[in-house]
């Protein structure tokens, strides 16, 4: 019996050490490589927002900066990113993501881990305060990609989203009509492991029709992250993004053609010229090297690495 007692001892002891192991290892890189991270707040479109917004992507930088230098996961970054973008009310995103034609506001974000491919998105949300933790949060704890509309939202909320107000939302009850999309936030990682991942969050388009979902939350679209070619997300023209699989495609090029993660972007912008439709890319590819492109209006980006201090750029 003793023996028995004294063997579950040791093998409980043992498993509690390899969860704890499996779990220090998912969160942090103890490799010592480069890491980079870009991210994007939209197009430039709300100006008299420009010098704030350029002064919080300075410190949402910084302070990505060090997580991924702490070793943190590209992942757990990405997400980290957004939240704070989310949380500013100076982009379309989260608190002052932009409202329907109805009056009221519907959030749309996904996430991707590159190392897995594992995804998570979330659509048409209407009282979720991070939609890019309740992304995460799908792509963690369920067997889905994609939660839409009320009730996706409760069963969200069930994997533990948290909640927030009507009055939490700075736009219910404005109506700003913007023909063209402003303010869709963005982030693509490297860890120090080589792990990639992308993540998007917006509020859609001014005055959209309610059910409208854009491309923010359609993997291949608005968001895409493939460990060893490049993570990637978009804003603009969601439903050029949509129709041309923007993301999906920008990464194939870097996969099958081997085309250099700029010349890739280039080609996706190209495609967007072609029909007429605004956007912009941000991208980070398999051995770190970043892109940020867009076409017409500006867009707010900015990027570091571990040699790079940060920088933010609006036009
Ligand atoms: N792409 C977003 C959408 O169509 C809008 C944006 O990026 O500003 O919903």
């Amino acid at each position: 019996v003793i023996f028995h007692e004294e063997l579950f001892a040791v093998v409980f002891a043992s498993l509690a050490i390899i969860q704890m192991m499996t779990v220090s290892a998912s969160e942090h890189c103890t490799a010592h490589e480069n890491f980079s991270l870009v991210l994007h707040g939209g197009s430039l479109t709300v100006v008299e927002n420009k010098d704030k917004q350029i002064a919080l992507i300075m410190r949402v930088l910084d302070d990505g900066r060090r997580r991924l230098r702490d070793g943190q996961r590209a992942i757990d970054v990405v997400e980290a990113t957004i939240r704070q973008l989310e949380d500013s009310a100076l982009f379309n995103a989260g608190r002052s993501a932009d409202a329907n034609a109805g009056g009221f506001v519907e959030t749309d974000a996904s996430i991707m881990d590159g190392r897995t491919r594992a995804a998570g998105a979330i659509a048409s949300m209407r009282n979720i305060r991070n939609p890019i933790a309740a992304a995460r949060l799908v792509m963690d704890k369920s067997p889905h990609v994609l939660m839409v509309g009320d009730r996706g939202e409760a069963y969200a909320k069930g994997l533990g989203a948290e909640a927030a107000p009507d009055s939490y939302f700075t736009n219910n009850g404005r109506i700003l009509k913007s023909k063209s999309p402003t303010g869709t936030v963005g982030a693509v990682a490297m860890d120090r492991c080589g792990n990639l991942a992308s993540g998007t969050s917006t509020g859609g388009f001014g005055a959209k029709i309610p059910g409208r979902v854009g491309d923010s939350p359609i993997i291949g679209a608005g968001a895409y992250a493939e460990n060893g070619v490049a993570a990637i997300s978009s804003t603009g023209h969601g439903e050029s993004f949509i129709r041309f699989t923007v993301a999906a495609d920008l990464a194939a090029r870097v996969k099958y053609l081997k085309q250099s993660l700029d010349q890739s972007a280039q080609a996706a912008l190209e495609v967007l010229d072609e029909s007429g439709a605004e956007g912009g890319i941000i991208g980070v590819d398999a051995t770190g090297n970043v892109v940020m492109r867009f076409n017409r209006a500006g867009m707010i980006r900015g990027h570091t690495t571990e040699n790079k201090a940060p920088i933010a750029l609006a036009y």
